[in-house]
Parts: structure tokens; sequence; C-alpha cells
């Protein structure tokens, strides 16, 4: 199963879900985890697996042979990115607004443009028993991130329940890390602020036709409106966290809850089988891991 976990806004409680959800599974099956929150990968924070792999990820930038160009402006017209401007006697190029998508240089009828890669980030793998992680980085001052994800997501294992920790938000980094999804877990938190945006991200998640429940994190506070929103559009609600002292200190000192509260990975597990039953998965067999338990 592919199981994406996103927010509406960032600090709700992505993370925590998305680590805890691995390590509890990893003790029952093969688990990828894939960061795909690529501005601020922070999963390894918590799992501390050690990385072994590492590779760049280029996107195709154009490169104009000024011998051949004729200064049509075909290149300029086609670039919905206003990456590359024609001028009487000169072609610039603008690689920070362009997304390598190619257009340019297919259409030139010159054929005067070469494509050059430009390193926009980088994908990292480490693994432990039966964890592993996939995650990507975006070069600091980079604003693509899609070809990053992309890349994360070429190494989807087919033979592993996968997790991807989604970019907060209900931009293009979010459509393209839940895309292919079976489900999308939402996470927020009993706060306006935290309803305006889960609404926003079951817009999302409904567009893409992924069908989506609904964790509140520091639940306890006020989520009689969350609860009532989630009722009137028919989304479950699948699991509260509670807001908890022990819970937090926790996280601040980067330790999972599976570890430091033991007691969690029951509701982990738990949440999984009912996403699974929901996506018309059976129920995972004992013990169908290979490998060491990290609990
Ligand atoms: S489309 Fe090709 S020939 Fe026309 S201006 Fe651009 S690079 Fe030059
Ligand atoms: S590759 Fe695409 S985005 Fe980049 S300059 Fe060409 S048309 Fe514009």
């Amino acid at each position: 199963m592919i199981l994406s976990i996103a927010s509406g806004k960032g600090g709700t409680g992505k993370t925590l879900l998305a680590t805890n959800l691995a390590l509890a599974l990893s003790s029952k099956a093969r688990v990828q985890l894939l960061d795909c929150d690529v501005e601020e990968p922070n999963d390894n924070l918590f799992l501390r697996l050690p990385v072994s792999y590492s590779q760049f990820v280029y996107i195709p930038i154009p490169k104009v042979d000024e011998t051949k160009c004729n200064y049509c402006g075909k290149c300029s017209e086609v670039c919905v990115y206003n990456a590359i401007a024609v001028l009487p006697q000169k072609v610039l190029v603008f690689p920070e607004l362009c997304h390598g998508c190619g257009a340019c240089s297919y259409l030139c009828p010159e054929v005067a443009i070469v494509e050059e890669g430009k390193p926009v980030g980088v994908v990292e793998k480490g693994s432990l028993g039966n964890l592993e992680l996939v995650q990507g980085k975006l070069n600091v001052g980079e604003v693509m991130a899609p070809p990053i994800i992309r890349a994360v997501k070429k190494y989807i294992d087919a033979k592993s329940e996968i997790i991807i920790d989604v970019s907060p938000g209900t931009s293009c980094p979010v459509v393209e890390a839940v895309e292919g999804s079976d489900f999308c877990l939402l996470v927020t938190e009993p706060t306006p602020f935290g309803l305006n945006d889960l609404s926003l991200a079951v817009e999302v998640t409904k567009e893409i036709g992924v069908p989506c429940g609904v964790v509140i994190n520091r639940a306890g506070m006020a989520e009689g409106e969350t609860e009532r929103y989630c009722r009137e559009h028919d989304v479950p609600i699948l699991l509260k966290i509670p807001l908890d002292r022990e819970i937090a200190v926790l996280y601040s000192k980067g330790i999972p809850l599976v570890q430091g509260m033991p007691q969690w990975r029951e509701a982990f597990l738990g949440l999984f089988e009912n996403i699974a039953a929901r996506v018309g998965r059976g129920k995972m067999p004992e013990g169908s891991g290979e490998g060491k338990d990290r609990q």
C-alpha cells in the first residue's frame, strides 16, 4: 500500500505520524519511508538511519547556440514560466525560473537549443532492518521541488509498505507527492487555522482522486469544529493524539513516540490496519517482514 501523509499547514505533526507509523509497522513488514518534504526533510532526525547512498538530481536547462539561432522568438513564446527571453540579437535564459520542461528545445525550428543538467538537490537512502528511508533534499535557494520528489518516488519498492511524508500546504509539491497513493492521511490540529488548511487539503485529495482520512494531533483543546467538518464532508477521523506534555518532551528530544511510550505502537498499527481495510487490503500476516525489528 502507498500511504501519503500530508497536512494543509506546517507544524501539525506530520513528521511525528510518518516516523512513528513507519517504526511501528517495521516490526511487522518491510517499510519504505519516503521523505518528500524536500525543503525540510527531517524524518531522519528521529530515525537516525545511516545514509549509505546519495545521488544528485538534475533538471535540463536550455543552452542556446547563437550561431544557429535566428532570434525568431518561438522559444520565448512557448515558455509559460518566462524563463527565456529573446532580444533582437541575444537570447537570455533565467535558470532559476526554468522548470526543465524541454518545450523550448523541442520546438526550436533551428535546433539551436541543447540542454545542460543543473543540480537542484539530492536523493539519499539509508536502512536498518525492515525500514528503509529515501529522502529528497532541495538545494538551498532552489524552488523546483517536484523533480526531487519524482526522483525520490522512482525508488518505490513495490514489495514494501510505502509511507510518503509530503510537504505541508496544498501546492504542486503536494500534488506530485500524493498522486498515485492508495490513501492520504491528513494531519491537523484543532484550531481555526488548522481547520481552514485541513479543508483546503481535503479538496486537493478529492481533486486528485485519493481517499483521505484525518488524524487530529494535540487533541483535547477544542476539536468540536474539526469533528463537525469531518462529519459533514464524510471524512473519517482515524486517530487522535492528545495534547500531552510527555509527547511534546519526547518530540523535542528527537525520541520517537513508539520508543519513548511503547504503548503507542498498537495505536499506530491499528491505524494502518484500519486504512488497509478501507482500501480493500487484507490484514497483514503476522511476522510478514524480514530482518531486525527496530522496536
Ligand atoms: S526558438 Fe530557437 S531559433 Fe528561435 S529564438 Fe529561440 S533559440 Fe533562437
Ligand atoms: S525548459 Fe521549459 S521552462 Fe525551461 S526555458 Fe525551456 S520552455 Fe521554459
